[in-house]
């Protein structure tokens, strides 16, 4: 049986034994709806449209709900779902107030269908005050330890139930491939066996084994399909992609989501190939319902429907616009801003232009959902189930997470860690913030407001100050992100010091807001750089950053560089453990760090981008590969062992490899197998990652670490888009050794034709 069919059977037998399953409870509700109702379960608005009028300009506390708004949205447009919060996070007390309200009103109607919320819990429930903010997701990507995203995404489905939501939109299961692009922050990194891993744990870490669970939300894989490899980098702006690299690259992370459960799925804003993907039939019902099997809701992105006409120009009208999206497969609009989508849909489906069909399969998709969330049953739950809200236990595994995500990415003569009798000077723009250590979704959309609200966390200046007592920290911020302040006290307090902590990055933001022209670090920063180094002090590089910006000249001058990548509100307190030597760090890149601009192949670059000797003209030669990420000890591998010379048919391949920690001080070490297929009919990737294992070594200690692979482990997608294995040789790198293996099969007809 497919594993992903379990998870929905088991919730009908749960069901079953209070009588009914969840399928006859939606067919019974279904046969009783209006078509009203029906297209009003579809409809889904923000927050804001049954707020009081202008109550984005109160104070969060003040934000409430207008009673009249409200009436109109789910007595008269019968509305399903509503979404987000307004300008301000709110309290849990907020949060009940609200949804309590809501619930009611759903509770007054005609059948009490309730409303389901949805809300971007991203790292941690980020619209509720005082919850556990964890890193983003990039940086749980560097941990390499699924084990971690599984207990962020428990503690994160805790918290977004603490504030009576049941749904969140997340994980952003888009393969972070292009650097300059703003959201590669929001994603698991480059590769995608890492974000498929990472993914699943995190989409078990929020649904549990019931998400109808007190504690379990339902996920929200997002962006389907292709969202993140913009050609200029610039958010929702035109992709082209062939289905072979579709499937190869973007794919499997949702692949594997949807066998692991994960009951909703959000649209790409974007167009592919000249198609927006909120009109593809053939992504959102011919690959995602037909061949993936994915049986839950399908939800647009932000007012994406109506931008089919406004932006996309495919669609003539508003209404051609709601057509083409529902008729291609969405079956819940995220209007958000008005009721036009439920108008629309109704007179199209009185015209027979959407069949009744599709509307009782997106109904009761829908349906389904609410009561798999357990929402007939409790539509707001109870405010004293939730007493570790933002505890201290909560939070350890924040720091957790940030201390196996922090990537030291060179320390020049050891000259890390730092000894704790030492008088430093700390300056950058991303010293002393926490919007640098949060970024985007974090408090609000843009992250603004982080600073005031996580007044109580510490920064990058604080942690230090913490460490090793203020009176041995100067403090100069230098620059702002885009201008220099001081830079002469800079430098004179420098003098005074033995060392420089140079806190370098960028400021929050997501989407359109996060585009960029240049992924050059800015020029501010990098005078200040120079201004540090000339003071001839050594000098530790510390990034905050959403994406790799080019550090190229100043990585060069550094004594030690650090990246943080966006570590979250316990994120400082962990990067200063590390300078400091009480953590040993372990995390490993996600992305490639490019060395140029204008060269940002990803690792799995194929073999006519790599540089031969004194060529550099091909593109792949990084500052820092995939996977690179020192550690204060030393790890030494032999022995690597394959188990067969020869596979063939399903047979599997055993890989041993032994781990020596060589070094004084104990240390985790991400073992990354790579394969190489040699030949192969489309242009095989110089390596790919095939498998990773993160242990934990004292000085001395040996471990085996077992990698079993099979044919299905080798394959990629041919030129008629299909997934295969090809016969020939393979190569297995792991930490720089490397054996050969063959792979036999006498059946294999070579593919000669197939499409571009
Ligand atoms: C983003 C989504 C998000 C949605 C709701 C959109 O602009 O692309 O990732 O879930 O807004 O806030």
């Amino acid at each position: 049986m497919k594993r992903y069919a379990l998870s929905v059977l088991m919730v009908m037998a749960v069901c079953a034994a209070n009588g009914q399953t969840v399928q006859q409870k939606v067919n019974a509700l279904l046969a009783k709806m209006t078509l009203e109702e029906k297209v009003g379960q579809m409809t889904q608005v923000t927050l804001d449209v049954v707020l009081k009028k202008d109550a984005n300009l109160l104070p969060a506390a003040d934000q409430n709900l207008d009673e009249a708004k409200l009436k109109e949205a789910i007595l008269k447009y019968h509305v399903g779902s509503i979404l987000n919060n307004s300008t301000e996070a709110y309290t849990r007390e907020h949060w009940f107030r609200i949804i309590s309200q809501i619930q009611n009103t759903a509770a007054s109607s005609r059948l009490k269908v309730p409303v389901l919320y949805g809300i971007d819990a991203i790292h941690g429930v980020n619209y509720t005050l005082g919850s556990t903010l964890f890193p983003q997701e990039i940086a749980m990507a560097a941990t390499f330890n699924p084990e971690l995203a599984r207990r962020a995404g428990e503690i994160t489905a805790y918290e977004v139930r603490a504030s009576y939501i049941p749904w969140n939109f997340s994980p952003v299961l888009d393969l972070g491939k292009n650097p300059v692009w703003p959201r590669i922050y929001e994603t698991f990194g480059e590769d995608p066996l890492l974000a498929s891993k990472m993914g699943k744990a995190m989409i078990q870490g929020y649904q549990g084994s019931d998400i109808g669970g007190k504690y379990n939300v339902a996920a929200c894989m997002k962006h389907f399909l292709g969202y993140s490899a913009p050609l200029s980098g610039k958010d929702r702006t035109p992709a082209w992609i062939p289905d072979r690299y579709m499937r190869e690259y973007f794919l499997p992370s949702f692949t594997e989501a949807v066998k692991t459960g994960a009951r909703t799925v959000m649209i790409n804003s974007s167009e592919i190939n000249g198609v927006p993907v909120h009109a593809s039939h053939y992504l959102l019902t011919d690959l995602l319902r037909n061949e993936l099997h994915f049986t839950g809701v399908a939800v647009s992105d932000w007012q994406d429907i109506q931008f089919l006409h406004s932006r996309h120009h495919v669609a003539a009208t508003d209404k051609d616009a709601v057509m083409l999206a529902v008729n291609a497969g969405v079956d819940m609009s995220m209007v958000p801003n008005d009721f036009t989508f439920y108008t629309l849909l109704l007179q199209l489906a009185h015209e027979g232009k959407v069949s009744t069909a599709r509307i009782n399969e997106a109904v009761g998709r829908i349906l389904t959902l609410k009561y798999q969330t357990g929402l007939f049953e409790r539509p707001v739950g109870n405010p004293a189930d939730y007493p570790k809200f933002g505890s201290e236990e909560f939070s350890k595994v924040s720091y957790n997470a940030a201390a196996e995500a922090i990537t030291l990415l060179k320390n020049q003569d050891n000259i890390l860690p730092l000894k704790k009798n030492i008088k430093l000077l700390v300056t950058g723009p991303t010293a002393d913030n926490m919007r640098s250590l949060n970024g985007g979704w974090s408090y609000t959309w843009q992250g603004q407001k982080t600073d005031s609200i996580a007044h109580d966390k510490n920064t990058i200046l604080k942690a230090i100050q913490n460490k090793i007592g203020a009176a041995n920290v100067a403090y100069q911020p230098g620059a702002t992100f885009d201008a220099l302040v001081e830079v002469k006290a800079a430098i004179d307090a420098a003098q005074k010091s033995d060392a420089i902590i140079l806190c370098l990055g960028e400021t929050s933001y997501t989407e359109t807001p996060g585009n960029i022209d240049d992924l050059n670090l800015s020029d501010v920063q990098v005078t200040l750089a120079r201004a540090m180094f000339a003071t001839g002090k050594p000098v530790v590089l510390v990034l905050a950053e959403g994406r790799p910006r080019i550090i190229t000249a100043i990585n060069d001058l550094s004594n030690a560089v650090v990246t943080t990548y966006l570590p979250g509100n316990e994120g400082a307190n962990a990067l200063v453990d590390i300078l400091f030597g009480d953590v040993n760090p372990s995390g490993k890149l996600p992305y490639t760090y490019p060395r140029y601009a204008n060269a940002l192949n990803n690792y799995y670059r194929k073999n006519i981008e790599n540089n031969g000797a004194g060529d550099t003209e091909h593109g792949y030669n990084p500052l820092y590969e995939f996977g690179f990420g020192l550690s204060y000890t030393t790890f030494a591998y032999s022995n690597l062992h394959i188990s067969k010379a020869t596979i063939t048919g399903n047979q599997a391949l055993t890989i041993t490899v032994d781990v020596t920690n060589t070094g004084t001080r104990e240390g985790k070490e991400s073992t990354q197998l790579y394969i190489s297929d040699l030949y192969a009919s489309i242009t095989p990737d110089t390596k790919r990652l095939r498998g990773f294992s993160k242990i934990s070594l004292k000085p001395g200690e040996t471990k085996t670490v077992t990698f079993t692979k099979t044919a299905a482990d080798l394959s990629f997608i041919d030129g008629n888009s299909k997934r295969v294995t090809e016969p020939g040789e393979f190569k297995v790198s792991i930490g720089g050794l490397t054996a050969n293996f063959t792979y036999v099969d006498k059946t294999y007809k070579a593919n000669t034709g197939g499409k571009l």
